[in-house]
């Protein structure tokens, strides 16, 4: 692919091919072949975003006040108690939105920066091209995530029960979602098809 340009760049702002070069000669955007420190920024982040799954799975994500006495949930905890009340789609919908979503997109992406890096698994990299599509494609809707949650909360508030709160594991499950969507947007894809790792074409 780098064979095609020889020595130029195409501005990744304004589209212009022109030589290699510090900045645009047409309109003064930073110049790169390849999104600089993509891996080492895409690491970074999705190990922060897992690091912050870890309390968002553990800790309450609701407290529900039932006279004078207090139970909270975790995310599993609710998905359990949807299915013991029979709400089987709703027990579905949250566990795919909140736990299986979450945690696949960063394997998928730690999947992509191993495609990248690795020439052994550069055999992979239509199949990882097409996963970096869908992982793109349902980063658009990562505020589902965070509103499934809210979802959950509001939908236990139609039955008679006194009061819900939002549990301290919201925070984190937050954050998370923020960091999944920043290694996303870090990665770049033509990484996947650089030879060598791709380390030859990173400036
Ligand atoms: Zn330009």
């Amino acid at each position: 692919m780098r064979d095609i340009y020889r020595g130029e760049v195409i501005c990744p702002v304004c589209g212009h091919v022109q030589p290699k070069g510090e900045r645009c000669r047409y309109c003064g955007s930073h110049l790169y072949h390849r999104k600089p420190n993509a891996l080492k920024w895409g690491i970074i982040y999705s190990l922060t975003a897992f690091a912050f799954l870890i309390p968002a799975n553990l800790l309450p994500i609701m407290e529900v006040i039932k006279l004078g006495k207090v139970y909270s949930n975790t995310i599993i905890g609710g998905i359990i108690a949807f299915l013991e009340d029979g709400d089987y789609f709703i027990a579905i919908v949250i566990f795919v939105a909140s736990v299986l979503i979450p945690f696949l997109k960063l394997f998928i992406l730690w999947f992509l920066f191993g495609v990248a890096e690795f020439d052994k698994w550069k055999r992979y990299r239509r199949v990882a091209t097409n996963l970096y599509k869908f992982i793109s494609f349902i980063g658009k809707y990562s505020m589902l995530d965070v509103f499934v949650v809210v979802l959950m909360v509001s939908f236990i508030q139609f039955g008679n029960l006194a009061e819900i709160k939002a549990g301290p594991a919201v925070i984190p499950f937050g954050l998370a979602v923020i960091f999944t969507i920043l290694a996303t947007e870090q990665f770049d894809p033509k990484l996947l098809w650089d030879k060598g790792g791709g380390k030859n074409e990173r400036s």
